[in-house]
């Protein structure tokens, strides 16, 4: 990453001297972890009502790791062989004082990528100050491009002050911006093609996901609101020729090319098409809960080590070494079915 004029926090220790011989992580299925997502809070400032419901009970603040301990749990991650790290949440950007946490995470010598996810609520304020702390990409979830239904899907969200976001980090000159869009039958699935349009106008990338059952949602009924990523395409395929491409981000998105546009349009496809094969991923919470799957409650508690044995290096790489024995073959999601899973995905880091 490019340093910062900043110096490196006292607080982390000295990297490990020969990082790669110290065994990188690699799980019983043969599937090479290198992609770390840190929930950095279980709050936001919106209420999207496939993610949260209307009243949520957070995490007490003295449970959160803090952004100390989570500088550390990600240097440990990247000298065990992570080289992407996403900042996520709940929303990552109200946390206070964040922007700490990726300026210490950009200096980290092994890191390649640093990058975020977020409602866009911040960002006019906050878009410099994450270039500068080494962001190269950026993912900035739109769910609407109408400020009544984007209030109806956020519950509280305002259309503009993300529309101004959005603005913000055009012009601040990141490598890559991309919009995250959850599409739910009769609430926004009309908008696929304007959605695109938005971001191709804007040299933007567009992905499109399917709702995943995570957490217990008053009476929102996730079954009724499927809109699948086949469908998605066929709309699209009506106004925009998509070509098939290879390339990765290194996420669970299958990409299209928009024919004489720069624009890729992913499809993350939990149900239709399932990316568990090749998962190279795993999450930390904002308690720091390494999650091994997103869509199962397999875990380690990170925060016992990072507090119990502070500053023991390899102790908390161990353990995280050691959990690779346990990360699950692959989710089971079922929309019709009570949802297993009962964290939201504000608490995984989506
Ligand atoms: N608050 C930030 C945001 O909305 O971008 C970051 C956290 S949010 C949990 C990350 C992504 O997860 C967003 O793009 C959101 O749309 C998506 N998401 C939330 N709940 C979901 C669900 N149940 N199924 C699929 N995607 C979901
Ligand atoms: Fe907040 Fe993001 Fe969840 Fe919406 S999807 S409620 S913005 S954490």
């Amino acid at each position: 990453m490019n340093p910062t004029s900043e110096t490196k926090s006292d607080f982390l220790a000295a990297p490990g001297k020969m990082p790669h011989l110290q065994g990188s992580l690699i799980d019983r299925f043969g599937r090479h972890v290198t992609y770390l997502r840190i929930s950095v809070t279980d709050r936001c400032d919106f209420r999207c009502v496939y993610c949260m419901a209307e009243d949520m009970t957070f995490v007490p603040r003295a449970q959160l790791l803090t952004l100390e301990e989570l500088a550390v749990v990600a240097q440990a991650f990247t000298e065990l062989g992570v080289t992407k790290i996403r900042i996520t949440g709940g929303e990552p950007l109200i946390r206070r004082n964040v922007i700490k946490l990726f300026r210490d995470i950009g200096q980290l010598p092994d890191i390649k990528e640093l990058v975020v996810t977020t409602n866009g609520s911040q960002l006019v304020r906050l878009a410099r100050d994450l270039k500068d702390a080494g962001v190269k990409r950026i993912n900035i979830s739109l769910d609407s491009l109408d400020p009544d239904k984007f209030r109806r899907i956020t519950r509280v969200g305002d259309l503009g002050k993300v529309l101004a976001g959005i603005h913000s980090v055009l012009d601040a000159g990141f490598d890559r911006i991309k919009i995250n869009a959850v599409i739910l039958k009769n609430r926004n699935h009309d908008e696929v093609t304007d959605l695109v349009r938005f971001a191709s106008d804007k040299g933007m990338d567009i992905s499109f996901i399917e709702e995943m059952p995570l957490g217990v949602i008053g009476d929102h009924d996730r079954a009724e609101a499927y809109y699948s990523s086949d469908q998605i395409r066929a709309d699209l395929e009506q106004t925009y020729t998509l070509i098939p491409t290879a390339e990765s981000t290194g996420g669970p998105a299958r990409y299209y090319r928009i024919m004489e546009t720069d624009t890729r349009v992913g499809f993350i496809s939990p149900h239709s098409h399932n990316f568990c094969e090749s998962c190279n991923r795993v999450r930390v919470t904002c308690e720091g809960r390494l999650l091994l799957c997103l869509g199962q409650e397999h875990s380690v508690d990170l925060r016992h080590v990072v507090r119990g044995w502070p500053g023991d290096m390899e102790r908390l790489k161990q353990t995280i070494r050691d959990s690779m024995s346990i990360k699950p073959k692959g989710h089971e999601f079922d929309l019709g079915a009570k949802p297993v899973i009962l964290r939201h995905m504000s608490v995984t880091g989506g």
